[in-house]
């Protein structure tokens, strides 16, 4: 069915330079805590479209500025990928660029720099068409997110005191209104022994064999943890294992297990840790549970430590910032969307789990294609969004009383 609004044929006319752009940041590698050249061009690119001010923070997020209304709308996307993985399993070169039959294929080409292209190419067209006067628009293009989801905009609202009255998540939805996602959290739980010579085990108390119980006891639980609505079921899984002793032949004098728990709807950081604490067997080991802190130095070199615990978020369906991106997905294709959630974690653990901004995603490309080999997005996709973000933005601001 051919699309008839002025939103996508704004976008449809920006097309040639919006998927240069992408090839050019596609070709530059970002792993987390590196992606200071992709930053640097990502900036070159605002400035060129004609955003009003550019900027990159202490930690290294580069925020655009468009407009200085009263509304203030930011689309973030994450600038760092994660690594290629086994280069055998890729048909190109992870970071070509190419594009073929209307396909884009590199590694971040749906995780997720397509968000971020698209969401420059809005503020391209939007400069062109007219920025509306209430309106402050912001493309922010964040730093670590897969290394540690949402700690950049932890830095954003605590530091730079920018909080937004609607963050649009700009991570794949294969086009679709996403309205929340799983908190995750990461732990350690540690059993104490006593070492002795190998050869006479009966004299010490392993710990290896302490956390035995307490391993079974976990695969339990996953399987009893409560689907609840709209997010569906939290999870525990065992992740790695250790342990420590004077030798290899010794018994075992300390045992630690690293758990990955995703969290539904009403699971915190303090629930998940009493469950496992009141588990029968943490309680005869005495086991300790310890919630990780993350404390890796951005490109900039700015260390921001924080607890690795990523609260679930979800905006509900009648909530204004729900209703607001329909009608800009109606205007902008003349049909009706379809909302959903994320399987994986984004950047809204701390826009809208920990600070409570409102949140929505809708982003080109697939959740599929995220962290596997073959990365690739659609460059229709790549229009689309752009599309939607022009619409979402007119459509906040005639909400506003213009
Ligand atoms: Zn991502």
């Amino acid at each position: 069915m051919p699309i008839n609004s002025q939103y996508y044929s704004d976008a449809k006319s920006v097309e040639a330079d919006l998927a240069a752009f992408m090839q050019a940041i596609i070709r530059i590698p970002s792993l987390s805590s590196c992606e200071a050249a992709v930053i640097e061009r990502i900036q070159v690119e605002m400035l060129r479209v004609g955003f009003d001010e550019v900027s990159i923070d202490p930690m290294g997020n580069l925020l655009g500025r468009i407009g200085s209304g009263p509304i203030v709308i930011a689309f973030d996307g994450h600038a760092d990928t994660v690594d290629t993985g086994d280069l055998s399993l890729w048909e190109r070169d992870p970071h070509s660029g190419d594009i073929e039959n209307g396909i884009l294929y590199g590694r971040g080409a749906s995780d997720q720099k397509g968000g971020i292209a698209a969401a420059v190419y809005a503020g391209a067209v939007l400069k062109k068409t007219g920025m509306p006067d209430n309106v402050t628009f912001y493309v922010t293009a964040t730093v670590q997110e897969e290394d540690c989801d949402g700690l950049c905009w932890q830095f954003i609202v605590n530091e730079l005191g920018l909080r937004p009255d609607l963050v649009v998540i700009t991570e794949p939805t294969s086009l679709r209104i996403y309205r929340g996602q799983r908190g995750r959290m990461e732990m350690e739980v540690h059993t104490s022994g006593v070492s002795c010579h190998g050869s006479a085990p009966e004299r010490g108390v392993n710990a290896v064999y302490k956390m035995a119980g307490i391993i079974a006891d976990i695969e339990k639980l996953n399987e009893k943890l409560a689907p609840r609505e709209p997010l569906g079921k939290g999870t525990v899984t065992v992740s790695e294992i250790r342990s420590t002793s004077p030798s290899l032949c010794a018994v075992a004098d300390g045992c630690t297990i690293h758990l990955d728990r995703r969290l539904t709807v009403g699971e915190t950081e303090a629930t998940a840790v009493a469950e496992i604490l009141a588990l029968p067997s943490v309680r005869a080991a005495e086991a300790s549970v310890t919630v990780l802190d993350y404390a890796v130095p951005s490109h900039t070199g700015l260390t921001y430590p924080t607890r690795k615990y990523y609260p679930s978020w979800d905006t509900p369906e009648d909530d204004p910032a729900v209703s607001s991106a329909k009608t800009a997905y109606r205007a902008a294709f003349g049909s009706e969307p379809e909302t959903g959630f994320w399987t994986f974690s984004t950047n809204g653990v701390a826009i809208a789990g920990m600070h409570g901004i409102p949140c929505i995603g809708f982003g080109p490309g697939h959740e599929h294609f995220a962290h596997a080999p073959n990365e690739q997005v659609e460059i229709e996709h790549l229009v689309r969004s752009t599309a939607f973000y022009t619409a979402m933005v007119k459509t906040l601001a005639g909400q506003h009383g213009e």
